[in-house]
């Protein structure tokens, strides 16, 4: 690991430390000077997708990714181009893996749950056996190419015309295209250091992506970022949802999956569902042309949430009452998150509340705030007041009621204060599991009731509605 990804991969950065930030310059539309000039771009894409394809499903089913792997497959690519599919390829199989092993532990915590409740009690609800549905090896559809400086060259160019010349070689050996890139005025003053005036020195690996019959390009570079938050500043937490897509512990929301969002999202599954059926019945037939179930429609509303909550993000960090705090979040593992309606599961998929912990990480570095990410295991069914953590704390999906001193608030409220308070909280960071997590938890509840002269009794009477106990360090 060289010393620029150490700096990177390093976490809870300090005051005063600096660190580097990988920005992107995205959605600089290639230009065709010449025609036919991209046709060399649009010969090799499909054979490039077809080749990390085969990369992808290898090190997703049979091999661990590696990104130096030996070439195996046969290509009418460049060697030069091959290695760059296997590192392309190996990139999207470790996060594949990662998010699927997140979702198979989360699977078996519910299996060991449900397990427990048939054993021990009668079961007064009607919960289904968890069942685990083995997830498809992703699929590349769109043309997508990060590629680096072995096969793609970008120069300063020398004339004024443009700005740059990226230099792409293609399936031809020794045929390279030169495409010029030309800069908005707005863009390259993002691309001037404001220190030295200077253009700043972009990163040798470009993105090349191909949407709606057009090339873009994403260019990228590093800048430092000094952090400017004390330690000591108050801990203000977030927790992120689809009702609210933030609501912070100093009782605040921003943005949400409105009703427009909403009624958006129906109208899109209902024409998809529309499309597969037609799709069914032609197929009986054997129609000659199948309609595609990909709707454009539906990736013009997925580009939209993400802007809500870009704009939700923005405001949580503007807010003049969040001036001078640092931020804790939570890192949510949204494919093992599950509702029992189907209806639900599809809202979650469209609100892209994945999004929202990326574009908070984007926000604290952009304005160097700090943001600690924090464990998020129970954080909903906790109890803010007495630790009491038990799923039965949520009676509905936006109401948090303690079953034990009878804590009342809106469920996201209490759970953004427990995540303001997990900063620093070295015993539960400690722990292994789930399991070992709730223990912790319960240790406290039962040090709260001693606290309150409960003692070791299991029948607690209910307490009146209290207000949270607020600590020195959060809000
Ligand atoms: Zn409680």
């Amino acid at each position: 690991m060289n010393e620029k990804s150490k700096q990177r991969k390093k976490k809870n950065v300090m005051v005063g430390e600096s660190y580097l930030v990988t920005r992107a310059v995205t959605h600089i539309r290639l230009v065709e000077v010449n025609p036919g000039k991209l046709a060399a771009l649009d010969a090799l894409a499909p054979v490039y997708l077809a080749l990390c394809q085969q990369y992808v499903t290898l090190f997703c089913t049979r091999e661990k990714p590696n990104k130096v792997r030996d070439p195996l497959y046969a290509t009418p690519l460049s060697e030069r181009w091959h290695r760059v599919a296997i590192m392309q390829a190996a990139g999207i199989a470790q996060s594949w893996r990662s998010n699927r092993a997140a979702a198979y532990q989360q699977y078996r915590d519910d299996l060991a749950r449900y397990q427990k409740t048939q054993t021990n009690e009668v079961s007064t609800t009607k919960a289904h056996e968890p069942r685990w549905r083995e997830w498809n090896v992703p699929t590349l559809r769109e043309p997508c190419i990060q590629a680096n400086v072995n096969v793609v060259k970008l120069e300063a160019s020398q004339d004024s015309t443009f700005d740059y010349w990226l230099t792409v070689s293609t399936l031809e050996k020794g045929h390279p295209i030169a495409v010029p890139i030309k800069l908005a005025p707005y863009r390259k003053a993002a691309l001037t250091d404001p220190k030295t005036g200077q253009t700043r020195k972009l990163n040798s690996s470009v993105q090349l992506n191909k949407r709606d019959a057009l090339w873009w390009l994403t260019l990228s570079y590093d800048a430092t970022q000094l952090i400017q938050t004390p330690p000591d500043a108050p801990v203000v937490g977030i927790d992120v949802g689809i009702a609210n897509f933030v609501t912070t512990s100093t009782v605040k929301r921003y943005g949400s999956f409105h009703k427009d969002l909403r009624a958006r999202h129906k109208r899109d599954r209902a024409k998809r569902r529309r499309k597969a059926k037609l799709r069914a019945c032609l197929k009986k037939k054997r129609g000659k042309k199948l309609p595609s179930t990909s709707s454009r429609t539906g990736g013009r509303l997925i580009r939209h949430v993400k802007q809500e909550i870009n704009h939700a993000v923005n405001q949580c960090f503007t807010d003049p009452e969040h001036e001078g705090v640092q931020f804790a979040y939570e890192q949510l593992s949204v494919a093992s998150m599950r509702f029992k309606a189907r209806a639900q599961n599809a809202y979650l998929r469209a609100s892209q509340l994945g999004h929202i912990p990326r574009q908070i990480l984007w926000n604290s570095q952009k304005r160097g705030v700090q943001a600690t990410l924090v464990i998020s295991a129970y954080s909903s069914q906790e109890c803010s007041v007495c630790h009491y953590t038990d799923r039965k704390n949520r009676p509905e999906q936006g109401t948090f009621r303690c079953q034990v001193c009878g804590f009342e608030a809106h469920a996201d409220h209490n759970a953004s204060v427990n995540i303001s308070r997990r900063v620093g909280d070295e015993q539960l960071r400690a722990c292994l599991d789930r399991t070992a997590i709730k223990a912790v938890l319960m240790q406290r509840h039962e040090a709260w009731k001693q606290q309150q002269g409960m003692g070791n009794s299991s029948q607690v009477k209910r307490l009146k509605r209290g207000t949270p106990s607020t600590s020195t360090s959060s809000i």
